[in-house]
């Protein structure tokens, strides 16, 4: 039976001591977030991330706009922002409605500012392997798996899934710890038996429990990012969780596994964007 990662447990941990390092700190970092219309999943999360700012000492300012707002409106809000002193970090939280288009408006975020790590600058900093601001769930799945191997090289890891939220930034962090990494998506033939090799499964589809026991090699470690509900109103992962966690090592859950580690980053990443923009400039 696999170890089950208690993501919950190791992102309060992160949380507890990041809280520590705000309240030594002469400044309160800030966090923006932007919600465009009123999807309750997306008022569920920032719900969620605010309270988690709160809990650990950065400010947060909620920037509710309708879903009649325009492409205009969201930028205007972002470049307010961008210029905002006290906000250190902007989130646009998506999806957004539809009619808009989240692309243009995620470019608009000051690379500096941008927790999400989703402009080109920070996507192009993750690719070269330099300091930026790395996209949160991936950052989080790379914790959970240093937390039990202390080298990940020579690894074969495949990652279901290629968005540029999840799926390309978890494949790139995975090869800068000298992974073998096949990066999956819905063309890829064979899936079930390039999982079979695999020393690492991520998946990140959107597809209830698509992962079967018989894809998994024994040993795995096996990480579920996918958030599914069934026709029931279940929360299910895209893996098939008690078949798969009979055979693999470690395994995330669904709840608690990777979307807390999720916000544990954004935490992360806005302090770090607040340190660095409050840094004394180099003389
Ligand atoms: P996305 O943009 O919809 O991407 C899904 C990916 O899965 C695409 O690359 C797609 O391939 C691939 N795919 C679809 N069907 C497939 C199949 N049959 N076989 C193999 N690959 C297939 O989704 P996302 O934003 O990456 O999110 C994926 C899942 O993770 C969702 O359930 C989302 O809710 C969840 N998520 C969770 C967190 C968290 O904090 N826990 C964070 C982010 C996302 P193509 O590119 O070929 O279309």
């Amino acid at each position: 039976m696999a170890k089950i990662i208690d993501g919950k447990a190791i992102a309060t941990n992160l949380n507890g001591q990041l809280q520590s390092e705000v309240a030594a700190l002469s400044f309160v970092p800030g966090l923006a977030v932007v919600l465009v219309g009123d999807d309750p999943a997306s008022q569920v999360y920032v719900r969620g991330k605010i309270k988690a700012c709160e809990k650990v000492g950065i400010k947060s300012f909620e920037h509710r706009l309708p879903a009649n707002a325009t492409q205009d409106d969201i930028a205007a809000c972002i470049d307010a922002l961008n210029a905002d002193e006290n906000v250190n970090g902007i989130l646009l939280q998506l999806p957004l409605p539809q009619g808009l288009n989240a692309k243009p408006l995620i470019q608009r975020i000051s690379p500096e500012k941008d927790v999400d790590g989703l402009t080109h600058v920070n996507m192009g900093r993750l690719m070269a392997g330099d300091e930026g601001l790395r996209p949160c769930t991936p950052s989080g799945c790379e914790i959970l798996l240093k937390e039990e191997f202390d080298s990940l090289a020579g690894k074969i890891a495949v990652v279901i899934g290629r968005s540029e939220l999840f799926g390309k930034p978890m494949a790139q962090i995975l090869l800068q710890n000298d992974c073998t990494v096949f990066q999956c998506h819905s063309k890829t033939k064979n899936l079930a038996s390039l999982c079979k090799q695999a020393d690492i499964v991520i998946a990140a589809v959107g597809r209830p429990e698509m992962v079967k026991a018989d894809w998994v090699k024994e040993g795995a470690f096996v990480i579920d990012v996918g958030i599914n509900r069934t026709a029931a109103g279940k929360l299910v992962g895209d893996v098939d969780f008690n078949a798969v966690a009979a055979k693999a090592d470690y395994i995330t859950p669904v709840p608690g596994g990777v979307g807390p580690m999720t916000i544990a980053m954004l935490l992360q990443n806005t302090v770090l964007a607040a340190k660095r923009q409050n840094q004394a400039p180099k003389i």
